[in-house]
């Protein structure tokens, strides 16, 4: 068995990777189990965070052509930032490339169409993974202030992805090393 296959606390075997609903990736110790009555973990409590997947995009960093990747921060939000860039521990800057792009939410085309004006509507994602459905033809009035086009909105209700497994009881994650 590899080191990191084993519970560094009990030397058990670490068990299979499980997801959180903000999508965090965690293994927990085979010696432990999460008790749902008592909202503690029976046995050994260790739980091992895993550090986030890069996604590889199809796009090209604007600044320096190399490829972007998404990469989700730990507390859920999204960003889209240069494969070429890099974080120097040593000396707390930057490395390589420094181009970010924040993802503010999602929208995706529905085959629905909007009750007061007949257009189609789109679901819209918040950063925070709220869910609204909305009229394609909203949009926002920056000099005004104010909501232009079809207002129409229905804020979709959270679905957990699973049942409740007192995920957020979970010991807290580790700080990032600074
Ligand atoms: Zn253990
Ligand atoms: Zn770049
Ligand atoms: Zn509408």
């Amino acid at each position: 068995m590899e080191e990191k296959d084993k519970c560094p606390t009990c030397n058990s075997p670490l068990g299979e990777i499980t997801e959180t609903a903000n999508g965090r990736k965690l293994r927990r110790c085979s010696a432990g189990t999460w008790n749902k009555d008592i909202r503690q973990t029976d046995g050994c409590a260790f739980v091992k965070w895993l550090p986030f997947e890069q996604e590889k995009l199809d796009e090209k960093c604007p600044e320096c052509g190399s490829p972007l990747v998404i990469q989700m921060t730990r507390f859920g939000k999204k960003m889209k930032k240069c494969s070429a860039g890099g974080w120097d521990k040593e000396t707390k800057k930057p490395t390589g490339c420094p181009y970010v792009e924040w993802i503010n939410g999602t929208t995706e085309k529905l085959d629905e169409i909007c009750p007061e004006c007949g257009k189609p509507l789109v679901l819209f994602t918040t950063t925070s993974g709220k869910k609204m459905k909305k009229c394609s033809t909203a949009g926002w009035d920056r000099e005004a202030k104010k909501a232009t086009g079809c207002t129409y909105v229905e804020w979709l209700k959270y679905v957990p992805k699973e049942e409740n497994t007192g995920e957020e009881f979970l010991p807290p994650e580790p700080e990032e090393e600074k």
